[in-house]
């Protein structure tokens, strides 16, 4: 008997306790940490300590008694996998623009070509459409539009008319819209994207007012916090979900309870989840140098979230504001299950397709743009780089060297494709993740087990 390869043991930082995951069953179980050296000890012939019991060891899949054992849990939940991914909507992204009007200190856009902050035509528009139901019109579950940039609700009569064609089109089509946005102009934009069909507006706060307006100030150098905090309030008053995005680096990263003070404020964070939800991000650098952007304030994933953790506990009301997910330990706090394994994290060309303002087809957000990732065209004719499309749309951890045998392949889901070609110069490399140590953080943050 030994442990599963896919078991993951975690130490739970400053407890003195260690998460067992298995994955592919979505079994997880606190240990001593005796308890667990005792289990990796198995394999050279060591005991099992008494208070686990051979039976229920094996029928949670920690461990086997055979590779067999362990290559069965895999066919099984790669089979669950495929389900799951067959249940995922594909994101239609499309850029109107790639201008914008504020300067962000960290935006990682501004290598972009000027020439490209032109307004995607019309014509294109039109030709969005029909390449849409060319190749996702008889989807299901339905695709749906997230409007991206650059900014895409910029206050001008050619904005709103783009943005009025991309809401009719999609009405038509019976898809959602989702629009990430600054915020500057949304007030503006409030009549038009309450007719819908708007499932989501994604818009960014820093942090308090002061903060914020340092690092995302308009172009012409005034603050913008106040008008994106009344665009927030007329989404709420209009019924339109809000994700409230804060890009977290050491600058800001500890005015958070203060953000969250000021969103409950103003009644945010009573509202249900499809309601009002928020996300941190990180920043970083992927195709070039944001050149404000200061270098050391720059997080790692495990360092962001073991601050945050640490927040959190000193203030409380940071886990009404945000719970993070930690690769699936904020779903076992929640339902009492672990999600679904995931082979697969990057939907580029598959769940995901972008579309430039000047007719380019593009994998996802990350890649729009960027004249190396181009797999085509949809506007002035439509077009396919079939090998290009193919190299994205075979990368999973079944294809990426060196995923195929890695204990945490079906949590890590081999990263971003993007961030692997930047590394790699091909997106059919890995870009792993900190499993072990985001579940460890995850079993702190939720108390699981106290
Ligand atoms: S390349 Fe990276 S950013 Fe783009 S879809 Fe894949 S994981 Fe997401
Ligand atoms: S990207 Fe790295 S951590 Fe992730 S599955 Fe591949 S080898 Fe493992």
């Amino acid at each position: 008997m030994r442990l599963s390869r896919h078991a993951i043991l975690a130490p739970v930082p400053g407890r003195d306790q260690v998460l067992l995951v298995q994955p592919l069953t979505g079994q997880a179980a606190l240990l001593e940490p005796s308890n667990a050296r005792a289990l990796e000890g198995l394999a050279a012939g060591g005991p099992l300590p008494a208070d686990l019991p051979a039976e229920t060891l094996r029928e949670a899949g920690f461990v086997v008694d055979t590779d067999d054992q362990d290559r069965a849990f895999v066919e099984a939940a790669r089979a669950e996998w495929r389900t799951e991914a067959a249940k995922t909507p594909t994101q239609l992204v499309v850029v109107p623009s790639f201008g914008c009007n504020l300067a962000c200190t960290y935006c990682y856009q501004e290598l972009f070509d000027p020439a490209a902050a032109g307004l995607i035509s019309p014509e294109a528009v039109e030709a969005f459409f029909a390449y849409v139901d060319r190749h996702h019109g008889d989807e299901s579950p339905r695709p749906y539009i997230t409007l991206f940039g650059g900014e895409p609700l910029r206050d001008t009569p050619a904005h709103h008319d783009r943005i009025r064609r991309f809401l009719q089109g999609a009405r038509a089509r019976r898809m959602e819209v989702a629009v990430v946005t600054n915020g500057h102009d949304l007030a503006a934009f409030l009549p038009l994207l309450s007719e819908g069909p708007v499932k989501e507006v994604q818009v960014t706060l820093d942090g308090p007012a002061a903060l914020h307006d340092r690092r995302r100030p308009h172009a012409g150098g005034t603050g913008t916090f106040d008008r994106i905090v009344a665009g927030i309030d007329g989404l709420v008053a209009a019924g339109i979900p809000v994700n409230l995005r804060v890009v977290a680096d050491r600058e800001n990263l500890s005015s958070l309870p203060e953000l969250a003070a000021f969103a409950a404020s103003h009644g945010w964070l009573e509202l249900s989840s499809s309601r009002f939800k928020t996300q941190i991000g990180r920043n970083y650098e992927l195709f070039g140098c944001a050149s404000r952007q200061e270098k050391g304030a720059l997080f790692d994933r495990v360092e962001l979230w073991a601050r945050y953790v640490e927040l959190a506990e000193e203030y409380p009301l940071l886990r009404k504001f945000h719970q993070p997910r930690f690769h699936g330990i904020g779903h076992l706090a929640d339902a009492g299950e672990l999600p679904a394994p995931n082979f697969d994290a990057c939907p580029a060309a598959k769940k995901e397709w972008a579309f430039g303002p000047d007719g380019g087809v593009f994998g996802c957000t990350a890649t729009v743009g960027h004249p190396g990732h181009r797999l085509g065209s949809f506007f002035p004719q439509d077009a396919r780089d079939d090998a290009a499309i193919a190299r994205w749309q075979g990368r999973s951890t079944l294809t990426i060297p060196g995923c195929e045998d890695c204990a945490v392949a079906p949590v890590c889901g081999g990263g971003c494709g993007a961030i692997a070609w930047r590394e790699h110069g091909t997106p059919v490399a890995p870009d792993c993740r900190p499993v072990a140590a985001l579940y460890g953080l995850g079993a702190r943050f939720y108390g699981l087990g106290a």
